[in-house]
């Protein structure tokens, strides 16, 4: 039998009591509470902007929300003055990539190609991102570490591998490591590439929905026909990953969304960059654009004879037909009240993280949409449909301290999002 030797046991008890009496003195001359004061506020509930605002964080999160009027500023919080500014929620794109990708090539899926994508898509305000396809181990270790208050990178989600084997086997397997990877969502491919390659069979795909719903998963879509929407509502799809492009959607769809309560990502922007290199694209003159762009990456996709192929690609122009479509598509879905869940399809080659964000924004309101409708697509509204609400994506005690202070009003242009004075994630500012 062991007997405790006493004098250690005090020693040890001096030492913890020590120990918590400076804890709590450092406490009190460095308080973690933040508070963010003068801004106007819009939450991304859909309600009114807040005027005068006031936010306060602790430990990364939000503790409080309201006007100077309503709270308290504890003493000892360190006050960040944004008199004349206005603070949004952090965007959050619920279809995106975050990947492999480096310049123009792949096969750089690590770590730090990873957190360097995560920092570019912070930059431009998008602090949530669902990596819908291509992920592996990294990304999952990215995503396990990431719910700490230090956080100052952009938060990512990952769907594993897509599904879209040929035989039930190869899906399944496929499945089944992305269960084991521990992923936020599955995710299927459902297209035949304009008429070029096999498509994924109903049965294939409602068997993949049942196996991923009884092992716990949502599973997402990515789809082009309104036929295969229709088909993959019926089956149980959790996410519409893209717009349906071929023809407008009717009654029966509009009605099939309705009852199921699934999201639809539009991604516009993905459909500009199968073709909009045929050309020297304005936003290569952008500003806004260069400030993160590689001016490598801008020489090759301005190569004359690449521009060529681009011009002469049957595919690349049948997307090109395709981008009208989705964007009445996007009004119809709109105007039917139904969830909209901004996403744009951002990360491979061509299709920049960060930019091609604001770039689908304005794309939403030529489509008809108003600012306010398609901000809260892509934060509250967003959010919900990632089912990471109280998380993220509105600004509300308990949330994640994500947001960004704009010196102009995006309610007022959505363009405006661009004004970007600084982002903040779980309350620390990212440069
Ligand atoms: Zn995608």
């Amino acid at each position: 039998m062991i007997i405790p030797n006493k004098e250690v046991t005090m020693r040890v008890f001096i030492g913890w009591g020590l120990y918590l009496v400076l804890l709590s003195a450092c406490n009190q001359e460095h308080s973690d509470i933040s508070a963010f004061v003068g801004a106007q506020i819009w939450d991304g509930t859909g309600s009114e902007m807040i005027p005068n605002g006031v936010i306060l964080v602790e430990n990364g999160r939000i503790s409080e929300v309201g006007t100077g009027d309503e709270i308290v500023i504890p003493p000892g919080a360190e006050v960040e003055d944004l008199s004349d500014r206005i603070v949004v929620p952090g965007l959050i794109n619920t279809h995106g990539h975050v990947g492999g990708v480096l310049g123009l090539e792949s096969g750089y899926y690590n770590r730090d190609n990873l957190i360097r994508q995560l920092r570019l898509y912070a930059g431009y305000g998008i602090t949530t991102v669902n990596s819908l396809g291509g992920d592996r181990n990294e990304g999952k270790i990215l995503r396990d570490e990431q719910d700490v208050p230090d956080l100052d990178r952009t938060r990512l989600y990952i769907a594993g591998e897509v599904i879209a084997g040929t035989t039930r086997e190869e899906a399944l397997e496929i499945l089944h490591d992305n269960a084991e990877l521990n992923v936020d969502w599955m995710k299927i491919r459902v297209d035949d590439n304009l008429g070029s390659v096999p498509k994924m069979s109903l049965d294939l795909y409602s068997a993949v929905i049942e196996r991923s719903h009884e092992l716990g998963f949502k599973l997402a879509s990515h789809l082009f026909y309104l036929e295969d929407a229709k088909n993959l509502l019926r089956a149980g799809t959790d996410f519409i990953a893209h717009s349906v492009r071929d023809v407008m959607v009717d009654e029966e769809f509009l009605d099939l969304m309705s009852r199921s309560g699934v999201c639809y990502s539009p991604t516009l922007t993905r459909e500009i960059s199968t073709f909009v290199y045929e050309n020297r694209p304005e936003f290569f003159n952008d500003p806004f654009f260069l400030e993160h762009a590689d001016r490598d990456v801008l020489e090759e996709l301005s190569d004359p004879l690449r521009q060529k192929a681009v011009r002469e690609n049957v595919s690349a122009q049948g997307y090109k037909k395709a981008l009208p479509v989705a964007m009445e598509n996007l009004k119809r879905i709109s105007d039917a009240g139904l969830p909209i869940g901004f996403g744009t399809d951002s990360g491979p080659a061509g299709r920049f993280q960060g930019f091609f964000e604001h770039m689908e924004l304005v794309l939403m309101e030529r489509s008809g949409m108003n600012p306010g409708q398609i901000l809260r697509s892509a934060t509250g509204q967003a959010a919900k449909c990632l089912g990471i609400e109280q998380e993220v994506g509105t600004l509300q005690p308990n949330r994640w301290a994500d947001f960004i202070v704009l010196t102009e009003n995006p309610l007022e242009n959505v363009r405006n999002m661009r004004s970007i004075e600084s982002v903040w994630i779980a309350g620390n500012r990212v440069d």
